[in-house]
């Protein structure tokens, strides 16, 4: 017997799961497959846990409007697990910068969002920073809305989640699809079938989504470092440098540690291709392009660049300020080609076949969940 659900969901990272939740709360049956021993391993956790308010994209006005437009319900469905505690600045680069001080004032005039100049600051260097400005922007804590959505799933009937599984059949016969699941480890082939099935990979989304005989999305990858660290000075300070090759650094939600990211250090590897192909995955035989690994367990990940990030940072603070660093988590980032001029983080949501339908989440924010109760029909 096949076991028959309305939908199918892969990848369980926060789009699959809020897809799950949605679904069943809608009274739709749900298979959530998963290929990792856990929910919630990769760019749902490893991110610099911006709740963006639109202020990171004077070159997408797209990304902007949409990162505000999803804040306000994200911030009050996910209160307990915000950090708007702290005060955020954007800072511009007196060197290279993308964006000047009028243009960053422009933008946030242009798309209402509030931007304060700050003249003076005891904790900042305006040796290194053209203009610094006080912003309204928040960080969301994403090991608490892990942990949130976790619970949420385990109280949902209506979801069945399967781990350590990856589907390795996909065939559209009577307007639904016939799936052949394997778990990891197991001979044996599970057979399911579902109405729709929703493909929530994000860096596997080619995978996937040749599996259901879908052509390829343009994607680049890139093999991701946050590092994480303490500085007595700015526990409630967040800073990020406009535009091009500079930093961002705040508080991760509320664990009390700060996340560092570095346009230039934070990416080790880059990969070109439709599917993340790295030379690293040759060494060891549980990590191909179309069936990645976590890298944060793999003995073959990068050197961490944490020293060189700090270094980085540390320019646009006064002499004072000190970093002590704590950890690094790895995660591969994946981005659209066609946003590699403007530095857009769009979330598409596209229905990629009909009869039955397939739909691919490829999300650019995480506040931008909201946008799957537009998309998926039932
Ligand atoms: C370094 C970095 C910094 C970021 N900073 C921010 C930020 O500050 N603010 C913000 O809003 N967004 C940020 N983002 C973007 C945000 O993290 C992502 O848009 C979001 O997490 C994507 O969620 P997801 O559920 O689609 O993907 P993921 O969390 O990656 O989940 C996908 C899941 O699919 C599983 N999977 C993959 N292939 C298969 C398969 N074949 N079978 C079964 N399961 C599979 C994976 O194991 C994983 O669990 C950042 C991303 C990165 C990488």
């Amino acid at each position: 017997m096949r076991q028959h659900f309305d939908f199918a969901i892969i990848g369980g990272g926060i789009f699959g799961v809020y897809a799950a939740l949605y679904l069943a709360r809608h009274g739709q049956s749900v298979c959530l497959v998963e290929k990792e021993t856990a929910l919630f391993r990769k760019a749902s956790i490893v991110n610099q846990a911006r709740l963006h308010s639109g202020y990171h994209y004077p070159r997408s006005v797209a990304t902007a409007r949409m990162s505000d437009d999803n804040k306000a319900r994200f911030t009050a469905e996910h209160r307990d697990f915000i950090n708007a505690g702290f005060e955020k600045y954007y800072a511009i680069d007196r060197f290279g910068s993308f964006t000047d001080s009028q243009q960053f004032e422009r933008f946030c005039n242009f798309i209402n969002i509030p931007c304060e100049r700050i003249k003076t600051h005891p904790l900042f260097n305006f040796e290194r920073i053209e203009a610094l400005y006080k912003t309204e922007e928040y960080s969301f804590d994403p090991i608490l809305i892990a942990n949130f959505y976790r619970r949420r799933l385990e109280a949902e009937k209506k979801v069945t989640t399967m781990l350590q599984t990856a589907v390795i059949n996909a065939v559209a016969g009577n307007n639904r699809w016939e799936l052949s699941l394997q778990r990891k480890g197991e001979a044996e082939i599970i057979h399911i079938t579902a109405d729709q099935a929703i493909n929530a990979t994000y860096a596997g989304s080619n995978a996937v989504n040749a599996l259901f005989g879908v052509e390829d999305i343009p994607l680049m990858h890139e093999i991701s470092e946050m590092a994480f660290l303490t500085a007595p000075l700015l526990s409630n300070i967040g800073l990020t440098v406009m535009d091009g090759p500079f930093g961002s650094l705040m508080p991760y939600g509320l664990s009390g540690l700060l996340s560092l990211s570095s346009v230039i250090y934070t990416h080790h590897k880059v990969s070109y291709a439709n599917l993340p192909a790295f030379d690293c995955q040759g060494q060891q035989n549980t990590c191909r392009p179309d069936f990645l690994s976590d890298c944060n367990a793999c003995p073959a990940k990068p050197r961490s660049n944490y020293a060189k990030m700090i270094a980085q940072m540390r320019q646009y603070f006064s002499e004072e300020v000190t970093f002590h660093y704590f950890t690094s988590f790895f995660t591969i980032k994946s981005k659209l080609k066609a946003n590699h001029i403007d530095d857009g983080r769009p979330t598409e949501i596209s229905l990629l076949k009909e009869n039955p339908r397939f739909y691919c989440i490829f999300a650019g924010k995480i506040n931008s969940i909201y946008e799957i109760e537009k998309a998926i029909s039932f």
